[in-house]
């Protein structure tokens, strides 16, 4: 667009009317004066160049209204005078939502909201924008005139250009002194609620997983530079993005996936391109036109009222963060740990279990992601690293800036940013009595699990890495239920070979003494993946090719795997369980490979394991309805909760927002446990539950209700679960548990709370 106002001296032939404005802000920042003046020059300048007979700027105050800062146009005594409530009026809902108004016929708007002192009445086109920084609303620009009018696209983008700089300007500082301070909220003490993944409180200093690129230039002094690094960093994100979707690194969980989709539609969309251009040829810097771009595109979609919409957003934040952090040249925080403190908060928007454990873990001591579930391998991770861990803290990476102290409080739920020094101290008292109750869980490390009634019930370690093994002492766990051995591969940068996971097996069983141990083949897929094992690209990983599909459509790994452990083993039991199994012939299968293997060893002379017992996990719902061909041909099973309920719910365990949707608490996870058990005891089979259920005691004390003998679950479960246990009577929760599904109660939760508080039972965590 050409400038409109050839009246302007300054006025270059064929300058844009972006690049006017952009060089006159440049000028009327590095003039005299103080912050009010440098504002009232703005929205003349503004009002000129967009021949628009009213401009004016509104500045957010600390209780959500916004206040007239500056206009050119309306009547100067409203200045400082008039103020909107929060979301009141049209410019108060484009504060609020953050959206840009363009009305022809303002004020028959019925959100219209009629200021006399202004004398706005006569004019009846209005746009509005958002002054936004880094997702965060810090007033409105707005231009009005007579005539009814709908703006264009191209007065769209100028005036959201505009409206990035004075935001830059006044986050900066450049415009300071212009009233009240401009209260950021990236400053201020804030508090986020999500849902806990994994327990524990943490203090500690925040470390951005995708660090946020600050644009600290915004005007480019050579455009046609920049638009070669531009399009240099485009080629490198699209490249990046494929080989991402090439090598199904993030693609095999559900969410990365759509990610994925969204971030190659995008990357490539040339739409987006000329929009990146053409805002570097209006004058600014490549890393300021991804800014400018991203709100503008995020305004756009904001305005549809469809979920989809605002998805799409989000992926396009993501975007936009890729591209910017590759025009910086940084990727991840783990790729420069001099970045990460003693004392590292990790903030994310997703994140997967691989890349958790790219991150120094000896300096980890809380996680914080957007999304993530409770069940989600990344909160398993988390667990096993003793990370204090929240997940569904929704827009905490838009409101934390990396260095800034934060406290995980993973029992509630909640991230304090910048917290005070009265919530550091209170903290520091929890964190004080959470050591004393850590302490008095030590004293019962060495008492059996027994309930009041004395029924002895095995309380299992889930264990993955071999850090995890300490703990199973430190607990008194009897046992390691559920060894995850697909942990160990994903830390690898290559398919661990025979003398290597030999090695591995050894020293795990090494450290757990004459405590038994459950090791788990390999159960890659779902949100599990090898970053060396390429895989078919799949719509539903998770009810894709994984686990024991892959064993028996590949023995040669699971051989090898089994190999190894029948090596580690020699000489002693081995136990090794089959994860996904679908159908009770498989097992059958199973078996005649694990024979091949003894076979294959004893005719080169190794030792075998004494005894070779082969379990099974029970996560896929199909296999309850064929229990007396199924429980037979295994020597044990173990119930993997987060896939049953997934399955059996149909919510995906990795997708907040359906995961927690369905209570395990209900009768029908109940009952179906139930029939196994029941099942179980006919074939004289062990049965344990070694998902994330098993590690909350009002969950544990269910089970035991159920008929349940053994568990299995995060070392920092141990503790709590067995003071629950010895608290417990299990006669009397066999009853109440036996009535409530009998009566098809409706909150069972609430009815097994009331239970255990009614006896006395220690419910904790
Ligand atoms: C489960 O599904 O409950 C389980 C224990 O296995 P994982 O969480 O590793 O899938
Ligand atoms: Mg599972």
């Amino acid at each position: 667009m050409v400038a409109r106002r050839g009246e302007d001296p300054r006025t270059l032939p064929g300058e844009t009317s972006l690049r006017i404005i952009m060089r006159r802000l440049r000028e009327i920042m590095a003039e005299e004066g103080d912050g009010q003046e440098k504002l009232d020059r703005i929205v003349r300048q503004i009002s000129g160049v967009m021949v628009a007979e009213v401009c004016s700027i509104y500045l957010k105050r600390q209780d959500g209204s916004l206040e007239l800062f500056a206009s050119e146009g309306l009547n100067p005594t409203a200045v400082h005078t008039t103020r909107l409530k929060r979301g009141e009026g049209l410019v108060g809902r484009c504060a609020e939502l953050g959206v840009t108004v363009n009305e022809p016929e303002a004020s028959s708007h019925p959100a219209f909201s009629y200021r006399p002192e202004t004398g706005e009445d006569v004019y009846h086109s209005l746009l509005a924008v958002p002054i936004e920084r880094s997702g965060q609303i810090l007033g409105v620009l707005d231009i009005q005139n007579r005539a009814s009018k709908e703006y264009s696209d191209e007065d769209i983008e100028v005036l959201q250009a505009t409206a990035m700089v004075i935001a830059e300007n006044l986050v900066s500082g450049a415009v300071a002194g212009a009233g009240p301070a401009i209260e950021v909220s990236r400053s201020q003490p804030t508090v986020i609620e999500g849902e806990p993944l994994s327990d524990g409180i943490a203090l500690g200093h925040v470390v951005l997983h995708e660090p946020r690129i600050v644009v600290t230039q915004l005007m480019s002094d050579n455009p046609v530079l920049e638009i070669e690094r531009l399009d240099k960093a485009l080629v490198k994100l699209q490249d990046h993005i494929d080989e991402m979707f090439e090598h199904e690194q993030l693609s095999a969980a559900g969410e990365h996936r759509d990610v994925l989709e969204a971030y190659r539609m995008f990357a490539h969309d040339k739409g987006w391109h000329r929009r990146l251009r053409e805002a570097v040829e209006g004058g600014l810097t490549a890393e300021a036109a991804v800014e400018r771009v991203q709100n503008a595109m995020r305004n756009r979609m904001l305005r549809q009222h469809d979920t989809y919409w605002r998805e799409r957003q989000r992926d396009l934040d993501d975007l936009s963060d890729r591209l910017m952090r590759v025009l910086a040249g940084r990727l991840t925080s783990a790729d420069d740990e001099s970045m990460m403190p003693p004392d590292t908060i990790l903030i994310a928007r997703t994140m997967g279990p691989a890349e958790l454990l790219d991150y120094d873990r000896t300096k980890l001591r809380g996680l914080v992601v957007e999304d993530g579930s409770s069940q989600s391998h990344v909160a398993i991770v988390a667990k096993a690293l003793g990370i204090a861990a929240i997940g569904q803290a929704a827009g905490v990476v838009e409101r934390v800036n990396a260095g800034d102290a934060a406290i995980v409080d993973a029992v509630t739920g909640e991230v304090h940013l910048r917290p005070s020094a009265e919530v550091i101290s209170a903290y520091s008292d929890k964190v004080r009595f959470r050591a004393r109750k850590q302490k008095r869980y030590q004293t019962l490390r060495d008492r059996a699990a027994v309930t009041k009634d004395g029924v002895r019930i095995s309380v299992h370690m889930n264990a993955g890495l071999i850090v995890d093994m300490p703990h199973l002492l430190e607990s008194g766990a009897d046992g390691v239920g559920l060894y995850r051995t697909e942990l160990q591969f994903m830390l690898s940068d290559n398919f661990p070979r025979l003398d290597k996971q030999t090695q591995l097996y050894r020293s795990v069983l090494k450290e757990a003494g004459n405590r038994p141990v459950i090791f788990r083949t390999l159960d890659i897929g779902g949100d599990k993946v090898l970053p060396y094992l390429r895989q078919p690209s799949e719509e539903n990983p998770a009810m894709g090719w994984r686990a024991i599909r892959m064993a028996l459509d590949r023995p040669e790994l699971f051989r090898l795997q089994v190999r190894a452990m029948m090596k580690a083993a020699e000489g002693a039991e081995l136990r090794i369980m089959i994860p996904m199994v679908s159908a009770a012939f498989e097992m059958g299968a199973i078996r005649a490979l694990v024979e091949k293997e003894k076979t294959f060893l004893k005719k080169h002379g190794y030792t075998l394991p004494s005894a070779i017992l082969l379990g099974a996990m029970l996560e896929v719902p199909a296999l309850l309805f064929e229990l007396d061909a199924f429980l037979p041909r295994v020597d044990f099973v173990s119930v993997g909760s987060n896939d049953l309920l997934q399955f059996m719910f149909a919510a995906d365990r990795t997708n907040a927002r359906v995961a927690s949707r369905f209570d395990v608490l209900s009768p029908a996870p109940l009952r179906a446990l139930k029939t196994l058990v029941k099942a179980a005891k006919k074939y004289k089979v062990p049965v344990t539950v070694c998902g994330e259920m098993a590690g909350r005691p009002i969950e544990a004390m269910t089970l035991i209700g159920l008929g349940l003998r053994s568990v299995s679950m995060a070392p920092a479960s141990i503790g709590p679960v067995k003071a629950m246990i010895l608290s417990l009577n299990a006669e009397k929760i066999t009853d109440c548990v036996d009535a409530l599904l009998k009566e098809g109660a409706k909150d069972v939760r609430l009815h097994l709370q009331q239970f255990a508080e009614k006896e006395g039972v220690e419910i904790d965590g």
